[in-house]
């Protein structure tokens, strides 16, 4: 079948109007009546969205402590700039000479990141956190297929990883090697050197790791792991912790990815889309996906010829627009993203000797930018984790992440950010002392709760087994 350009590209002087459908389609193809989709007014339309968007919860309406998922304040001018026509609307198989502007500023986030990591090269390409474990992986996989290595073939990821990270190594191939967490809650070195052989191609750490704790023993072990011939991989959703401080590089990491929607300042509740570059040490630099975004003679260039290329990860050069709101978050903090790690860490110490009369703290160490609570307490009086963040939503507040990390029974991680202000912090303080009183003297009323939220207490087995997805108008 011919398509209509084929026929005409309007260079003929026959304009693409003077064909008609059915001249390339075949006849079984073409509708033949109303298409039959429902009729409503834009009022009604935009009443049923206002109406969803009301019953939703954003940190522009109230306190957000997802552990791990960073809801810091997103600014506002980051939509304005990521909405600027240049921006938006480029299309991406533009040319080079009318899309410098655009990659101009990917060059220079390419930078700031090296600067901010201490890497030495960096792709924009992946799309998630996750994305990026998976790209790093990949790096590395061919990294050692590329030595001769191919014995390589095992990854040791810690017992307080994120799932992402034994997933991310799985999916490349490798078989995963789970090392314990010691009781100040960092990786037991014993332990760790006990796993050590030739066939270890790499270790995935998150630093500080998902119980808020900063891995002090992250250079013995950077030092273990080279002798031994193998990597280090960095995950960097906790970047927010230690930003200006320290970077992946000084504590030995190889390949380091960050979460841009975390540390940089991009709205991501409700799965939204997100940005994992990757940062890698001069030695994986030829490995990186294509393509990376150089700059040759003042005149930015996308760059397809990596030696050892694994390829594309991605459409495209990923996420632009989140990267247009980490470039511009970056540009407004300069120095101060070390002030914003600072607070980000005062406020969830605050947190953290405010609350750990009333919950369990397992691990009662100075935390870093977050921390992680255990509700075993208030579990044997009548009311698990999941019934204290269901209560917090009664008092206009987001739950903390709960039951993660597994190896804290009853987990909740709580996260302020560097964001939040004094009152906020106190005021969740006292939400969360009342919920423990009221643990005590009448579990029975905490299980009713939510009930002043849109959807009240669910029946958890029924919505997710018969979920009712119709709009009622
Ligand atoms: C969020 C997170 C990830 C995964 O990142 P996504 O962007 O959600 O894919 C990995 N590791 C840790 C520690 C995280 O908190």
């Amino acid at each position: 079948m011919k398509t209509i350009f084929e026929k005409s590209n309007g260079a003929d002087g026959i304009g693409v109007g003077d064909y008609k459908l059915g001249d390339f389609l075949p006849a079984e193809m073409l509708r033949d009546g109303e298409i039959g989709l429902p009729q409503l007014s834009e009022l009604e339309v935009l009443r049923h969205y206002k109406e969803l968007s009301d019953r939703n919860f954003c940190i522009e309406k109230g306190f957000y402590p997802l552990g791990s998922c960073t809801m810091k304040y997103n600014p506002k001018v980051n939509e304005f700039l990521a909405s600027l026509e240049g921006f938006a609307n480029l299309h991406p198989l533009q040319d080079e000479e009318d899309s410098q502007g655009a990659l101009e500023l990917m060059y220079n986030l390419q930078e700031a990141l090296k600067h901010i990591t201490g890497m030495d090269a960096i792709t924009l390409q992946p799309a998630a956190g996750a994305h990026g474990e998976l790209t790093g992986m990949m790096v590395i996989k061919k990294y050692f297929e590329v030595k001769g290595e191919t014995n390589r073939t095992k990854v040791i990821v810690p017992d307080s990883a994120h799932g992402t990270n034994p997933a991310s190594a799985k999916m490349c191939g490798f078989e995963i090697v789970e090392v314990k967490s010691n009781d100040k809650g960092q990786v037991d070195v014993e332990a760790l050197k006990e796993l050590l052989d030739e066939n270890v191609a790499a270790i995935m750490m998150t630093n500080p790791n998902t119980l808020g704790i900063f891995e002090e023993k992250v250079l013995e072990i950077s030092k273990l792991m080279h002798d031994n011939g193998s990597l280090l991989y960095y995950d960097g959703a906790n970047f927010n912790a230690v930003m200006g401080w320290t970077n992946p590089a000084l504590m030995g990491f190889d390949v380091v990815h960050l979460n841009l929607h975390k540390t940089f300042a991009t709205p991501h509740g409700g799965g939204g889309p997100g940005a994992g570059p990757v940062g890698v040490v001069e030695k994986l630099k030829d490995y990186l996906p294509t393509p990376v975004i150089d700059c040759v003679d003042g005149k930015y260039v996308r760059n397809y010829d990596i030696k050892h290329s694994i390829g594309k990860v991605r459409s495209f050069y990923g996420n632009f627009g989140i990267l247009v709101r980490a470039y511009a978050y970056i540009l407004m903090m300069g120095k101060n993203l070390k002030l914003a790690s600072a607070d980000a860490v005062l406020n969830a110490n605050y947190l953290k000797e405010k609350l750990k009369g009333a919950y369990d703290l397992p691990y009662d160490e100075p935390c870093m930018h977050e921390f992680v609570l255990s509700g075993e307490k208030q579990h044997h009086q009548g009311v698990s984790t999941l019934g204290i963040a269901k209560r917090l939503m009664d008092s206009n507040c987001h739950p903390p992440t709960v039951y993660f990390p597994l190896i804290v029974h009853e987990a909740l991680m709580i996260e302020p950010t560097e964001s939040e202000s004094k009152e906020v912090l106190d005021n969740f303080v006292e939400i969360m002392l009342k919920i423990a009183r009221e643990i005590e003297e009448n579990p029975e009323g905490v299980l009713k709760s939510p009930q002043t939220t849109p959807i009240k207490k669910v029946d958890e087995t029924l919505a997710a087994r018969k979920p009712d997805l119709t709009y009622k108008g």
